[in-house]
């Protein structure tokens, strides 16, 4: 399941997806950088050590691949594709 649109609000820091089934999401930049999917940071979390982010992070570009979308992050960070999957089942 594709969205159908992708926002991204640099003003609330969120990134805003609208899925087919009417659903509305709202993400934070922030948190979205915690749950990066990148082979690096998921062995990070299952270290049990959560990467440190800091509240200011932004996304700063969105690359939509196939399956997902990549992330660009203010912290230089760029190596997590989000796929479609993954972004609709996180929590705001
Ligand atoms: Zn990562």
């Amino acid at each position: 399941m594709n969205p159908l649109a992708i926002g991204n609000s640099q003003s609330e820091h969120r990134l805003r997806l609208s899925w087919p089934d009417g659903r509305e999401q709202l993400l934070d930049h922030a948190e979205l950088r915690r749950q990066c999917p990148c082979s690096q940071c998921r062995a990070f979390r299952l270290r049990g050590s959560a990467p440190l982010v800091d509240d200011r992070v932004r996304v700063i570009e969105l690359n939509q691949q196939g399956y997902g979308l990549q992330l660009v992050f203010s912290d230089g960070h760029q190596r997590g594709i989000y796929p479609w999957q993954y972004l609709a089942q996180l929590t705001p």
